[in-house]
């Protein structure tokens, strides 16, 4: 990337936190992706807000990165700045019943950190492997809970470089969806609104949580989750079995045999085969079933 844009953004984030071709393999849980042009880590809001101010001015591609665990990120990578909220990670408590989190504190932190403060109703996050502000994108959800039983407000930063605060009703939560999507917002920080709990109870329901991942899902391989939306009246895994794709794979992408829904990486697979896998399970979910599967899973970069 040019110098005089990296020497502009090291004005503004210290040097250790610009990293020129960063392969993105390190920052997605699916372990693929090449490298971006620059990544950067901005350690707080102001600094965010006046990166974002000089990238819009000097029209630099970028892309705004929670902990890539809803992300298939191209081999040839990303030819722009990637702007990530890990050192964005402040947690506390507002009130008595609200818990403040910036973007890039992970839903795991703050569950053990609600559970810590006798806090209920997040325990549904602490097993989504993502940032706060990744999970606010996606009204993020699971085991009958979502960010959007949860959320008092949002803090954003609109593309005219405005900080705006959107209460929970202006956010639009739907399935997998928020006004943030398509917005081009950046979220900054987040108010989730919980109520008092037993402590004792709460860490029983994170474990049962936990112990029904571990028994459902292929956590122990890289993945992105679920790859596919649950098309409406059906589930994508029970679709994807009758089509007789369980253990299908391309290279060292497979569908997971323990759980059908799970696109995983068994090694050394690359995002151009996960692509490809994700692409003939589509089709021949089509043809098996008449059901036309869209992808969960963010795509960013050529394929
Ligand atoms: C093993 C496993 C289990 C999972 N289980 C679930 C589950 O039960 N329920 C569920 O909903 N999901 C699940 N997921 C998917 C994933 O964890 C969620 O979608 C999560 O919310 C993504 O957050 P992230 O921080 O990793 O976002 P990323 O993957 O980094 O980014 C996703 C999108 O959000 C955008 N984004 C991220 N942060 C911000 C921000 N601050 N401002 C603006 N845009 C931003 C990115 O640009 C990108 O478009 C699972 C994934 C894995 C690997």
């Amino acid at each position: 990337m040019n110098e005089g844009i990296i020497n502009a953004i090291e004005q503004i984030v210290s040097a250790s936190n610009v990293l020129e071709n960063e392969p993105m393999s390190r920052h997605t849980t699916f372990r693929t992706g090449g490298p971006a042009s620059l990544f950067i880590r901005p350690e707080n809001k102001d600094q965010l807000v006046e990166v974002m101010a000089l990238i819009k001015k000097l029209g630099t591609e970028f892309f705004v990165l929670g902990n890539g665990s809803n992300l298939l990120i191209s081999d040839e990578g990303f030819d722009g700045v990637v702007i990530s909220l890990s050192k964005m990670n402040d947690i506390h408590l507002e009130g008595d019943n609200d818990i403040y989190a910036e973007a890039g504190a992970m839903n795991s932190q703050i569950a053990a950190f609600a559970r810590d403060n006798g806090l209920k109703n997040f325990e549904f996050a602490a097993g989504i492997p993502g940032t706060i502000g990744g999970a606010m994108i996606m009204n993020a959800g699971a085991y009958g809970g979502e960010m959007k039983l949860v959320t008092r407000s949002v803090t954003v930063l609109s593309p005219e470089g405005e900080i705006m605060v959107l209460d929970n009703s202006s956010m639009e939560f739907g399935y997998r969806s928020s006004a943030i999507k398509g917005r081009g917002y950046i979220v900054i920080s987040v108010l989730l609104s919980l109520e008092k709990g037993d402590k004792e109870t709460i860490t029983q329901n994170m474990q049962e949580l936990a112990a029904k991942r571990r028994e459902k899902q292929p956590l122990e391989f890289p993945s992105a989750g679920s790859t596919f939306k649950r098309p409406e009246g059906y589930f994508a895994g029970k679709l994807i079995e009758d089509a007789g794709l369980r253990g299908f794979s391309v290279g060292d992408a497979a569908v997971s045999e323990k759980h059908c829904g799970f696109v995983i990486n068994k090694g050394n697979a690359t995002s151009a085969e996960v692509y490809e896998l994700i692409c003939e399970v589509e089709k021949r979910v089509y043809e098996n079933s008449g059901v036309t599967l869209e992808p969960e899973v963010i795509m960013l970069g050529k394929f």
